[in-house]
């Protein structure tokens, strides 16, 4: 990690000229642990190395992907075929005021350590989002949240290159359109623009989040009172990996995209019909209702999970190498050598089944490198 105090030290600069390598292999570079290689293969330090690749690839007409932490990829048996470029811009800026600290971060940099750097510092807004993999850079393209926070709450703002012209730009918060697990990024702007640099604002000596009942239970159960933004960094941390969702060699559980389904938000109506036809499926009990959160004007947010485990589908259910994992429903595990396409397979399985169960559909989280979920 490299820290900068002063008010306006550069984060991006240029220290060797692009360099492509070739049939570079993808599989050790996502979570999963699944995928061939990239045919053509490059490191971006900075935003002129995005602009240099952007350069190369149309001059080639060759497709370019952008690779991140790759904790939220399933990447093709076959690989890409055309440039992968792995963003490994670095540098943190920081603008300390009394009521509040501008933190600007390169989007290479690891998002754990980040936030474990505004803990230790005292900087409240990101303590509820440890233990989460990849890259700052990912964070505001689905909104990344977790435990009642989400990053929406804190950036200012988002530098990005312009992929068709290799030109930067800045994106203030207002126009990113974030929603839940949504943003422009994700949606209409989809693969358009590569993040350079997140800029966020938290909130120095200010209390922790403590919002959602888990972590509140939780915290309660290790005996903490008054919880430090420290406290509850280690909590989310713990009750993580407890479902394997914290990456670990050790954990052949958390080999994985994490949640492979988003939750569904729908009409309150649609809801009702969902829980009714569990119900007259023998899915739910009598007594039993189907949990929902609020989500704006007449919609619910309803967990996948749930909706899982209540379609007939199990924990530590087995297909060849791929099965969900027996700490948590919405994960897919590649249990040793699982194709991408066992994966995508299984993970129609289960949307087929939820939907057929409840008339709910499930739509997958993770990006699809060189393949399609339909
Ligand atoms: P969980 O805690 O079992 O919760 C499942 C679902 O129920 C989530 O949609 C969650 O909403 C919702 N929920 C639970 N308690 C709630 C409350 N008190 N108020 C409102 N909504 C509530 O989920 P999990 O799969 O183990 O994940 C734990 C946390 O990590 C969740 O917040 C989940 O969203 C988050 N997560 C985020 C990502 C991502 O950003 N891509 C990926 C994996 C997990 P929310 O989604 O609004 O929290």
């Amino acid at each position: 990690m490299v820290l900068s105090t002063s008010r306006r030290s550069t984060v991006y600069s240029r220290r060797v000229p692009l360099s492509i390598r070739e049939h570079v292999p993808l599989a050790p570079l996502s979570t999963l642990g699944i995928g061939g290689p990239a045919r053509f293969f490059a490191r971006a330090e900075g935003a002129d190395d995005l602009a240099a690749a952007v350069d190369w690839a149309s001059s080639r007409r060759c497709p370019l992907f952008v690779l991140g932490g790759g904790s939220n990829l399933v990447i093709a048996d076959g690989g890409w075929a055309g440039l992968v470029v792995h963003m490994a811009i670095r540098g943190i800026e920081i603008e300390e005021r009394p009521e509040a600290v501008d933190v600007a971060a390169g989007s290479g940099e690891p998002w754990d350590a980040f936030v474990g750097l505004a803990v230790a510092r005292g900087w409240a807004g990101l303590e509820c989002l440890s233990g989460i993999p990849g890259l700052v850079g990912a964070t505001p393209i689905q909104n990344v949240g977790a435990y009642g926070q989400e990053v929406a709450d804190t950036i200012l703002a988002v530098d990005a290159v312009d992929l068709e012209s290799g030109e930067p730009l800045t994106f203030e918060a207002r126009d990113c359109a974030f929603g839940y697990r949504a943003s422009r990024f994700k949606s209409r702007d989809q693969g358009r623009y590569a993040i350079t640099k997140v800029r966020y604002r938290l909130r120095p000596n200010a209390a922790p989040a403590v919002r959602y009942p888990e972590l509140k239970r939780a915290l309660e159960e290790g005996g903490v009172a008054e919880p430090s933004l420290d406290h509850v960094r280690r909590t989310v941390i713990a009750v993580r990996r407890r479902k394997s969702m914290v990456i670990d060699a050790d954990d052949p559980f958390s080999r994985s995209v994490g949640s492979f389904f988003m939750n569904p938000v729908v009409a309150s109506a649609v809801a009702d019909a969902a829980e009714a036809e569990l119900r007259r499926r023998g899915h739910l009990g009598a007594d039993e209702g189907m949990p929902r959160y609020p989500a704006g004007p007449d919609s619910v947010k309803v967990p996948a999970a749930w909706l899982i485990e209540h379609s007939g589908l199990t924990r530590g259910l087995r297909r060849g190498a791929v099965g969900l994992s027996p700490h948590h429903a919405l994960a897919i595990v590649n249990y040793g050598g699982a194709s991408a396409a066992e994966v995508v397979a299984f993970a129609r399985e289960i949307r087929d089944r939820v939907r057929d169960r409840s008339g709910l559909t499930l739509v997958p989280e993770p990006v699809f490198v060189g393949l399609a979920f339909d």
